[in-house]
């Protein structure tokens, strides 16, 4: 048997459809976001980073970095083990005190990624509640799926922030099973928001829990950071509020917080906490800085809507294909996946600019975008060349545009008509 020719086929496969994923080469430069060292065939080029999820810079910020090195100073690197068999760092302790205030939550529980804290709660959630089903946006993430999948739970599926769709799933299923509604807050891709006072009407009307996954809006939405729940003011109203550390908090990590009960029927069953080496605390100390910050800094926050509304406004008067988007993120629409990769190797090759291509399967195919991420760090002068540089590579590739606009930016609508606004280009 030719066990090779196997992975081989696989990766052709990519390669025919043109989604084949190449990853930039980087070396970050601390103090000089949002800049960064490119190495390729030899070659060192200064790029500017416009897709980073580190959206505020704080994975550099002078206190976080300090945190970091002081604490691997005093405690070493390695966290030692995990925490059944070796205990708990000090440090996570007080990250997790840090969280629960954040949410305002009896609890929270740190797992050494976001995914990780999706995969392993929902699925223990699901397993510890006889019978359950599961409401799934369609849109969730990956590793809500997982955690789904694991479970072993039913599952149904509504359409992407559709209330009555929801709604109507819900009343199909008997008044006294367990139902577990599970969405985000923030859509990555996308830039939308979710109903989230309306979710959990409808979670109270029919007796579901609710799973919040807010990694996207923490740090960066509600008055101390607590995300679009706390800016609604509806965090008491959701039972499980998912989190990371790895994005707005620029460490590496992830969490949930919920009532005591739920906290720790999680930390007592699910294996993908139990089985698995606790986060470094250096790293539960730099996220705990970074955490601490922004509870009462809002600059960054300000900043950041500032210059995604500033990236928007100067894409729609220059005719670029913005897709609507309530946030800071700034989805550039492009249709297919051959051109969203020549698109990102010419902004790269040609203009320093790193925006890595969205293909399928993490965007729907026909929707390939360039997902933009201004920061707050994003000078004027830096939206200026962006906008100059999308506006040739567009000419090049012979890519749609309108004619240039001076209306304010396109309101989101939704469903298929976000996408039904811009046809997919050519090219
Ligand atoms: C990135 C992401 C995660 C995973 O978080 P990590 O800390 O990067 O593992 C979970 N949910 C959503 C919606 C994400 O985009």
């Amino acid at each position: 048997m030719d066990y090779q020719a196997f992975f081989a086929d696989a990766i052709d496969a990519l390669h025919n459809e043109k989604r084949y994923r190449v990853f930039a080469d980087l070396e970050r430069i601390a103090g000089r976001f949002p800049y960064a060292i490119r190495r390729a065939d030899g070659v060192e080029q200064e790029i500017v980073v416009w897709c980073s999820n580190d959206y505020l810079g704080m994975g550099q910020h002078p206190d976080v970095i300090a945190a970091f090195t002081e604490t691997a100073g005093r405690m070493g690197v390695g966290a030692g083990g995990t925490r059944n068999i070796s205990g708990t760092n000090h440090s996570i302790v007080e990250l997790e005190d840090e969280l629960a205030d954040l949410h305002d939550k009896e609890g929270a529980l740190v797992f050494t990624s976001g995914f990780i804290s999706n995969e392993a709660s929902i699925s223990t959630i699901a397993k510890l509640l006889p019978d359950c089903v599961i409401f799934s946006d369609e849109l969730n993430h990956a590793s809500m799926i997982e955690g789904i999948r694991r479970s072993g739970a039913q599952k149904m599926i509504f359409r992407h922030n559709d209330l009555d769709h929801l709604e109507s799933m819900l009343q199909s299923v008997a008044p006294d099973r367990a139902k577990l509604i599970a969405f985000e807050s923030v859509y990555s891709m996308d830039g939308d928001i979710a109903p989230i006072a309306k979710i959990c009407d409808l979670a109270d009307r029919y007796g579901a829990m609710t799973y919040l996954d807010e990694v996207h809006a923490v740090g960066m939405y509600g008055p101390r950071g607590g995300g679009i729940a706390e800016r609604d003011g509806v965090m008491d109203r959701v039972d499980v509020i998912e989190g990371t550390l790895a994005k707005a908090y620029g460490a590496m990590g992830g969490y949930i917080t919920a009532s005591r009960a739920i906290v720790d029927a999680i930390r007592s069953y699910a294996p993908g906490f139990i089985f698995t080496t606790a986060l470094p605390p250096g790293v539960a100390s730099a996220a705990r800085t970074s955490i601490r910050h922004l509870k009462t800094s809002d600059a960054e926050r300000q900043a950041q809507q500032r210059n995604a509304e500033r990236t928007k406004a100067a894409l729609q008067r220059a005719g670029l294909p913005l897709m609507p988007s309530e946030t800071h993120i700034v989805p550039l629409l492009v249709g297919d996946a051959e051109s969203c990769r020549l698109a990102s190797n010419l902004l790269l090759e040609e203009h320093g600019i790193y925006i890595q291509p969205i293909n399928y399967p993490t965007v729907p195919r026909g929707t390939e975008r360039l997902r933009i991420t201004p920061t707050p760090l994003h000078t004027d002068a830096l939206i200026d060349a962006l906008i100059t540089a999308l506006v040739d590579v567009w000419q090049r590739l012979d890519l749609d545009r309108h004619e240039p606009q001076t209306t304010p930016a396109v309101q989101a609508v939704g469903g298929n008509a976000r996408i039904a606004v811009f046809p997919p280009a050519g090219g």
